[in-house]
């Protein structure tokens, strides 16, 4: 069965002096707790060295990026490789999520190029699918987190190092979360997909995680569904105490 994995997105959150605030509340919670749940921490690129200085040795709070460059190296200004960011201590690397392909114009070309790198890179993409409000009630739902993924996922031959997360656009802080329901659906939909794309052994391992307004109080009922495998979570995670909440419901 496929263990759970909770992150943390703390978006344009948190200096290195926050972070380690937070990580002086929230690793003694961790260390008493005796839950399995694997948990990430994905934060501003300034602040991951500070992050993975404090969680050196620590075996349980992995480190990740929010965004990377699908380019090696080179005249691309402002920009951040995978191998910097793995000299750093980063482990996972967040990819498509809906703020970067809304706002910032990615594309499922783009995010399938910077997926490659990152597992090129022996490290592991949380890669973001998730459809609109009007995709959604348009009937459009299947149609667009199908291309999501088979695009994004295009040339990879293996999903042992891939997360998947779903997060509908209208759920992420919004305080909307869809239901346990409407998410399960979704996401046995999603991994009916890679299935189809893979094989049932791929599907089946494959960990998806449910992201969209989680928190303390509704992670437990999100997370005990059947293809809900963890939660990516932003405003809930900015706090040591909520984002502990949410892994203690799990
Ligand atoms: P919220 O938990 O703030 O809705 O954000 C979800 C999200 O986008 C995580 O990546």
């Amino acid at each position: 069965s496929r263990n759970l994995i909770v992150a943390a997105n703390w978006k344009l959150n948190k200096g290195p002096a926050e972070a380690e605030a937070f990580l002086d509340t929230f690793i003694p919670k961790v260390d008493a707790f005796a839950g399995s749940a694997d948990i990430v921490i994905a934060a501003p690129f300034v602040t991951i060295p500070a992050l993975a200085a404090k969680l050196a040795g620590n075996n349980r709070i992995a480190v990740a990026a929010q965004n990377c460059s699908e380019q090696e190296s080179g005249a691309f200004t402002g920009e951040i490789s995978t191998a910097m960011l793995k000299e750093v201590g980063a482990q996972y690397i967040i990819t498509g999520h809906s703020e970067r392909r809304s706002i910032y114009g990615e594309s499922d070309a783009l995010i399938n190029a910077k997926n490659k790198k990152i597992l090129a890179e022996g490290l592991k993409p949380i890669f973001c699918i998730g459809e609109t409000l009007e995709e959604r009630e348009g009937g459009q739902l299947e149609s667009v987190l199908r291309t999501q993924i088979t695009e994004g996922l295009k040339d990879i031959d293996s999903l042992e190092d891939v997360v998947v997360a779903y997060e509908p656009v209208w759920a992420i802080g919004t305080g909307v979360t869809a239901t346990a329901e409407q998410a399960q659906d979704t996401q046995k939909f999603v991994r009916s997909v890679i299935a189809e794309l893979y094989d049932q052994a791929t599907a089946d391992a494959v960990r998806i995680q449910y992201g969209g307004s989680v928190k303390p109080g509704n992670a437990g009922e999100l997370l005990g569904q059947e293809d809900i495998d963890g939660a990516l979570v932003g405003g809930a995670a900015l706090e040591a105490d909520s984002f502990f909440g949410i892994l203690e419901n799990s």
